[in-house]
């Protein structure tokens, strides 16, 4: 049989976690009649996290949420900053049949997807430390991976 745990508020407006069934009593004023369930949760995990964010004091809370929406924002701004799985994909796209990248081709490719961070120039020397490329000539690199 599954377990249900809820959380509660005290009318002092404490909440608290409890297992259904027990005998529920706020933990700061005693108060066990005046309590309302706000929310019923199987995993008591989930009822933990529940009950630390239901005491956090509303400034706190308010700040976590503005924090959350910066976070948000700033990843919108930075979208045409590539990651490494999109800078494997880039120098995939931008070498030729013959395994050949130029700083041409590159610049090209990253000029497709929008992407103006990293440069061509940094990508090809993070790619050339890494050993997957290989310089071949003026501009040129092999694929070696
Ligand atoms: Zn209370």
């Amino acid at each position: 049989m599954q377990t249900d745990w809820l959380l509660l508020r005290c009318v002092c407006g404490q909440s608290f976690g409890a297992r259904r069934g027990s005998k529920a009593s706020c933990i700061r004023c005693g108060e066990s009649k005046q309590i309302t369930t706000a929310a019923v949760f199987s995993d008591p995990n989930k009822l933990t996290e529940a009950v630390a964010k239901a005491n956090l004091p509303r400034e706190i809370r308010d700040e976590i949420s503005r924090k959350l929406d910066d976070k948000k924002r700033r990843q919108l701004k930075t979208r045409n900053h590539a990651n490494s799985s999109t800078i494997q994909f880039i120098l995939g796209q931008s070498t030729d049949e013959r395994g050949i990248l130029t700083l041409s081709s590159l610049h090209n490719i990253l000029q497709r997807e929008g992407i103006t961070d990293p440069s061509p120039e940094q990508i090809i020397g993070v790619a050339e430390l890494q050993g997957v490329v290989q310089r071949v000539g003026n501009e040129e690199w092999k694929w070696l991976a």
